[in-house]
This record gives C-alpha cells, sequence and structure tokens, in this order.
C-alpha cells in the first residue's frame, strides 16, 4: 500500500496530538509521510511561550497567559508521560520526567467579595482545598459515571465548605472544632444517602440536605463567622440546584449535552428557584435566592476560570450549561492524583518542546514560516489545493526552532531545550533585515516572500486542519458556499480576546506581604480576574545578576472585543491590555501585596525588577503583557447553544480534511489543552478509519 502523505496544517496542541498519535502506532512509517506546516519560528499556538532573549533578562518565560492542567486530564498527561518516557532525558535533568515537570496543586481560592467597615468593596478569599485522590492522571481514560459525578458533588459540600479552618487563618474563630465536626457529620449523612443514588431518591436527599445543613448552621451560627455559615448554606443550595437540575433535565438518561441550549447561569436560576419553592420554606423571595445563588463566588468564578463572557464582556455571562457542568464535575470529581497541575517551566518548555523533539526523532518533517492562506474545495468534495506563504527562508538546512537553556544548580550538560520568543535571525536568509523590519510572522497580515501550492495526488493526499477556528475563517473562506454546516460553525462558535501580565518582583512574596505565597486565585476583579503566584519558575529562568527577582505573579482574563484584522488593530489591543494592567494594579494590587508599598500602579515601581534598572516611573516597562486578538489567539468559547455546529474529525464534508483543535466536537468541547488533545486522539484514530467515539468523549451514564 503507498504510503499516504498528510499535510499537517498548524502546530497548536490538536495538530501535535494528531501526528503523536498516528505516529505512535509501530507500523506509522510505512503508512504514513508526514509534514508539518506552521507560521512562524514556532510550535503550539494559544499554548506557545517563548524564552526572553535580551541580555540581563534572564531567558525569562513569556507566556499567552496562566496555564493550569486539571488533574482529570488523562489524554495529555497519558501523551506526556509517554513522550517523556521516549525521549529519555538524562538522570539530573531538571524535567527528566513528567512528573518533575509538573507539581500538584490541591487548593484554589475564589475571590468572594465583601465590604469593610467603610463599606467599600473588598476581596475575601474562598479558599477549596481538594484532598489528593488516589492515581495519577492518565493511568485510565474512562470518566467518572454521571451518578458517580452527582455523589461527588455532594461531597463537594464538605470539601468546599471544610476549609473554614484554612479560610480562617487570620484569625481562626475559637468555636472549639464544633463546625468542622459538624461539616463532618453532614458529609457523612449525605454520602449515606448517596450510597444510593436513583432518582427518585434524589428529592429526599435534598430535603436531608436541607434540614441538616439549617439545623448545622444555627447551631454553629453563635460559635463561627456569619460569613462561614453563608457559605455553607449557599454551597449545599446550588449542590441542590444541580442535582434537582440533573434529574429533571434528565442528565441520567441523556448526558450533559442536551443542556447545552441553556445558558448556565439562566440554568442555574431556573432549578434554583423550583428548589428554593420547594424545600426553603423560611426563604421569602425564592427568586432572589435563585439571582443570588446564580451570582455567588463558585458559579462567577467558574466564568472567570474560562473566560466564559460573550465578546469579552463580563456583563454577558455566557456558558453551555451542559458542557459547563460536565466540564467542571470532571474537574472537580473526576481528577486522579491532585486537582490542578501547574508547571515548571514555560508551557512550550514543558509541553510543546518535548512533543517537538520527539516527532522530530521519529521522522516527521516540519515546514516552519509556512503561512496557510487558502484551502480550495474541487471537484468530488475533495479540497485540491493548499496555497501556503513562505514568510522567510533558511540560510541553509532545515530551521532547527529550539535553544538549550542552561539553568543555574542543574548539571550543565542536562540544560532545558526551550523556544525563543523571536526566530533564531541568523538561521535566515536576510535574517537581520527581516529583524529590522519588526516582521510579526504570528499575524496573519505579515508580508509572504511568495504563495507556494500544494496539490491533492501530488504533494499530499490527506490533510490534517489544526488551524484554530478564529483563522480559518479566513483560510477556509472558499468551504461555507460549498458546506454551509462550515458558515453554521464560523456563527455559532465565540470568540474572546483575552490578556495577560506578567510581573517579575525584586522581594519576596514575604517581604510584599503576599498571604498567598505558592497559590492561584480567581474570580478577582476584571479583567485581570485570574493571578497565580509562579516564583516557581525562578528556578527555570537564568538570572545571572547580584540582584535578580525574588518572586514572579502572572496574571489572566478575558478582553472586550472582536479579533484585530492589522497591525493598527493588534497594536491599539497592546496598548490597551497595557493601559488596562496598570489600572487593575492601582486599583487592587494592596488586596494581594499588603507592604508593597504605593505609586500610580498601585504599589511602589522600586519594588519591580527591572533588569535595565529604569527610574520608578517606566519600571513597569520591564514587565510583560500582551492582547491575544489576532484571529488565530482568539480563545474558543462554547456558548449556549453552539454545540451542534461543531463538527467532528471527520465532519468537514470533504474526503481528504480532517479535523482537530478545541474548537472541534470532541467530548469535551471546551477552550482547554484537554480537549485539544483529545480531538487530535479523534482526527488519528479516524485518519485510520476508526470512527467509534474515545472513552471520555461520551458521558457514561451510570
Ligand atoms: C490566555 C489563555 C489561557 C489559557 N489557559 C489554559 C489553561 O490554563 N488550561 C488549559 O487547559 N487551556 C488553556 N487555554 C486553552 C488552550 O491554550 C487551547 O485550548 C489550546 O492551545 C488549543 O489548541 P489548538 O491546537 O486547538 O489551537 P492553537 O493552540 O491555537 O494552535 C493552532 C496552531 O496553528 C497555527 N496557525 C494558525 N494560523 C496558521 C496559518 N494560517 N498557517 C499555519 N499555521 C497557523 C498556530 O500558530 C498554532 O501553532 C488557554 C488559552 C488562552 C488563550
Amino acid at each position: 500500500m503507498a504510503r499516504q502523505r498528510i499535510a499537517v496544517l498548524g502546530g497548536g496542541l490538536g495538530a501535535l496530538s494528531t501526528v503523536f498519535h498516528l505516529t505512535d502506532q509501530p507500523d506509522w512509517v510505512a503508512r504514513y509521510d508526514i509534514t508539518l506546516y506552521q507560521q512562524g519560528w514556532r510550535l503550539g499556538g494559544k499554548c506557545a511561550s517563548g524564552r526572553d532573549l535580551r541580555d540581563g533578562y534572564g531567558h525569562r518565560i513569556l507566556e499567552h497567559g496562566l496555564h493550569l492542567f486539571g488533574g482529570f486530564y488523562n489524554y495529555s498527561f497519558a501523551m506526556l508521560r509517554r513522550c517523556y518516557e521516549t525521549l529519555g532525558r538524562p538522570q539530573g535533568h531538571p524535567n527528566r520526567t513528567v512528573w518533575d515537570a509538573f507539581t500538584g496543586l490541591d487548593a484554589i481560592a475564589l475571590m468572594d467579595r465583601d465590604k469593610n467597615a467603610n463599606g467599600d468593596t473588598v476581596f475575601d478569599p474562598w479558599w477549596i482545598n481538594f484532598e489528593p485522590a488516589p492515581g495519577l492522571p492518565g493511568e485510565g481514560f474512562e470518566p467518572p459515571t454521571v451518578t458517580a459525578m452527582m455523589q461527588s458533588l455532594i461531597r463537594m459540600v464538605g470539601v468546599a465548605t471544610g476549609t473554614v479552618a484554612h479560610h480562617q487563618h487570620h484569625a481562626k474563630p475559637d468555636d472549639g472544632g464544633f463546625l468542622e465536626q459538624a461539616l463532618q457529620m453532614v458529609e457523612g449523612l449525605v454520602l449515606r444517602i448517596a450510597d444510593d443514588i436513583a432518582d427518585d431518591l434524589i428529592r429526599d436527599l435534598i430535603a436531608h440536605i436541607e434540614a441538616y445543613a439549617t439545623s448545622t448552621a444555627a447551631k454553629a451560627g453563635d460559635a463561627v463567622p456569619s460569613k462561614t455559615v453563608d457559605r455553607m448554606l449557599m454551597t449545599v443550595y446550588l449542590v441542590q440546584t444541580v442535582l434537582w437540575g440533573m434529574v429533571e433535565d434528565d442528565v441520567l438518561d441523556n448526558g450533559f449535552d442536551p443542556l447545552d441550549r441553556y445558558e448556565l447561569k439562566d440554568w442555574i436560576r431556573r432549578h434554583g428557584l423550583e428548589v428554593a419553592k420547594h424545600y426553603k420554606r423560611d426563604v421569602p423571595d425564592p427568586k432572589a435566592a435563585a439571582e443570588a445563588l446564580a451570582n455567588s463566588p463558585i458559579v462567577r468564578c467558574s466564568y472567570d476560570y474560562v473566560f466564559g463572557y460573550k465578546d469579552g464582556d463580563p456583563g454577558q455571562p455566557g456558558q453551555g450549561a451542559g458542557t459547563a457542568l460536565r466540564g467542571f464535575l470532571r474537574l472537580a470529581a473526576g481528577f486522579r492524583g491532585h486537582v490542578f497541575y501547574t508547571m515548571r517551566g514555560g508551557m512550550g518548555d514543558v509541553v510543546i518542546a518535548p512533543l517537538y523533539q520527539e516527532l522530530a526523532r521519529r521522522g516527521v518533517k516540519f515546514e516552519f514560516f509556512s503561512r496557510v492562506e487558502r484551502l480550495r474545495p474541487g471537484e468530488g468534495d475533495v479540497i485540491e489545493a493548499i496555497e501556503v506563504g513562505v514568510q522567510a527562508r533558511t540560510a541553509s538546512g532545515p530551521y532547527q526552532p529550539l535553544i538549550d537553556v542552561p539553568l543555574a544548580g542543574w548539571p550543565a550538560d542536562a540544560p532545558l531545550p526551550c523556544w525563543p520568543a523571536q526566530p533564531q535571525w541568523d538561521q535566515l536568509e536576510d535574517g537581520q533585515k527581516l529583524k529590522a523590519e519588526g516582521i510579526d510572522f504570528e499575524a496573519p497580515w505579515s508580508p509572504v516572500l511568495e504563495t507556494r501550492t500544494l496539490l491533492a495526488g501530488q504533494d499530499f493526499d490527506q490533510i490534517v486542519l489544526g488551524i484554530p477556528v478564529g483563522e480559518l475563517k479566513r483560510v477556509c473562506a472558499d468551504l461555507p458556499p460549498v458546506k454551509p454546516k462550515w458558515q453554521a460553525m464560523f456563527d455559532a462558535l465565540g470568540l474572546t480576546r483575552t490578556i495577560a501580565l506578567q510581573l517579575w518582583f525584586r522581594r519576596t512574596n514575604e517581604d510584599l506581604g503576599c498571604d498567598y505565597p505558592g497559590r492561584t486565585l480567581t474570580g478577582a476583579a476584571q479583567p485581570l480576574s485570574c493571578w497565580a503566584d509562579m516564583s516557581h519558575l525562578l528556578s527555570r529562568e537564568t538570572w545571572k545578576a547580584q540582584e535578580r527577582p525574588q518572586s514572579i505573579a502572572y496574571f489572566c482574563g478575558q478582553m472586550r472585543g472582536p479579533a484585530a484584522q492589522d497591525a493598527a488593530e493588534a497594536q491599539a489591543a497592546t496598548d490597551l491590555a497595557a493601559t488596562l494592567s496598570r489600572s487593575w494594579l492601582m486599583a487592587e494590587a494592596a488586596t494581594l501585596w499588603r507592604a508593597a508599598g504605593a505609586g500610580d500602579i498601585g504599589i511602589d515601581p522600586a519594588v519591580l525588577y527591572d533588569p535595565e534598572d529604569r527610574a520608578p516611573d517606566r519600571r513597569f516597562e520591564a514587565q510583560y503583557w500582551r492582547a491575544n486578538t489576532t484571529p488565530s489567539e482568539m480563545y474558543v468559547q462554547y456558548l449556549p447553544g453552539s454545540l451542534k455546529a461543531r463538527l467532528r474529525a471527520q465532519e468537514s464534508g470533504f474526503g481528504n480534511l480532517f479535523l482537530c483543535g478545541d474548537w472541534t466536537r470532541n467530548g469535551l468541547n471546551a477552550g482547554a489543552a484537554e480537549s485539544a488533545v483529545m480531538s487530535g486522539v479523534i482526527c488519528a484514530r479516524a485518519i485510520w478509519g476508526d470512527h467509534s467515539p474515545i472513552a471520555a468523549e461520551v458521558d457514561v451514564l451510570a
């Protein structure tokens, strides 16, 4: 049988996962000849990161945003574990195995709001601590059953409210452990009932939880702050509502997908109202109670975590209820090991570079600086041509994209292979000229040297389309007239700009008065609602100067507005990201760093690390911010009603065109690394003719 020539377009996680799984077959060399076309100098797309190569900047990591993996990312971890094993990094390498490269996180804080004595709104973190679960992510692929997720949801009452001691660590109330004991009793009770969780028992269960929670709260009320009791009751109410809604909407029979037409908050309001009417006899206004529930911290933070606002506007919440519920239940109730994992390195270093190295070793060919411009449909439902813009040529031989970053304290023969934040100009023809022109190879409007046309049957047999939906509107503009479902997909899928900020400090967290070292928070003020202390990355950068940064913080969020269409719009978005970052810090910095002084960015600028030691009013310039605003960078959402418009790997309508990426229909259907990796597993199988669903693609009902 002739080898199939596969042209892979784009090198994000979806495409890399497809290629990884195609080439993980023992006989792949006899079956496939694979070439991947990637714009610019690096792989990774929305997960790409780069090292700052300027003198004195310590190879610092520059990300597109703040990235966490969930402990339920079984496909991602299984792929990476295998990738690291086959790479065979030497003993003593800083990121030798996948478990050296990732660290588990067991807690996250929801930034609840409160009023202080002056009546000002202040943030009051609500810590949710998850007990580690047995096993490691990637040891299996089956998601928990819907029934098991319902049982875990009930356990959430204890998880979400059993963290009182932590939440109160500044002023622990002297309650003699009463509340914790009471919470354990609630948990024990609901678990006993939940052992046999059938539809008809759930209403009894909801009533039991209500009665028990109310009496516990009443007893606890004297001993502990009302805030803690409020949180417990709110969690109970949310759990009741989700259980009620899942029963009412037949999730136990039909899974989560049918709920996708509802917006999550609307769904919570509707079922919250029913629960309040039926069970909350002491609630005078059930409608108001349901509204408060829809705006409670857990629900609100779920939006921030997935940039779940239409057009990036916090006034327009937009999560399809089915996809949201499945995603959050798998996150909170379906993890192995730890609930979250953070990376010891940039996402490019920890996830993308090892995949590139392994795939190159296997014999996959990479054509960097190749921007796909157009797919041309031909007769008989096939793509007959791919137009590729040649952005740059190498001076000699294939482009070598990675640099070795030597880390202090690690063996000199075990450097960390990383992506630079800009091309390696000296490998390119006219590299210095291109550098001087400041050409942005990741922007669709940057010039190309020439356009090549790849022809079906001559240059390729099959196409793996790994370019994201924002950019496909341009690249696949000829497809909707032939296959209208492409237009339906373009119209339905929501995209949002995102904003990211990274700060390096001259002071330790302790000196800055930071109460959350090593922690991650979500639900803070817009637009930089997610924050993480990333000081552990100091060991993965190469600061040498005597004075060096002592801590690092990352922020991320969504940003209003459409994709930029030209360089001026992209620049305006970047400038806006700087303005928004400064004003956010001015208003909010004191919540995170109590001892960072004051200034026109909310902290004393002298605490910021600046390798060029600029004057105080310019030290912010040494920090890193960005607006992700090119069409390809736009984050893919799951707006209500959009699910049915997603296309599965083999549903392009063209016999030689297979689809992958977080925007495809892949079972998770969300803007998440795991969704992209799952799409790649599905795509690889579709190419070898297996269209059956993969384990986590379907809801396992019982
Ligand atoms: C700010 C931010 C934070 C995030 N945080 C998290 C997180 O914490 N956890 C998580 O799980 N997920 C997170 N995500 C989502 C995750 O990054 C994406 O789901 C994932 O990267 C999508 O992979 P993909 O392969 O579908 O697309 P992409 O990553 O967009 O990859 C597409 C690839 O195609 C290339 N390309 C585009 N146009 C062309 C062209 N014309 N020609 C050739 N190549 C082209 C791109 O350069 C890129 O290599 C975050 C996303 C953003 C934006």
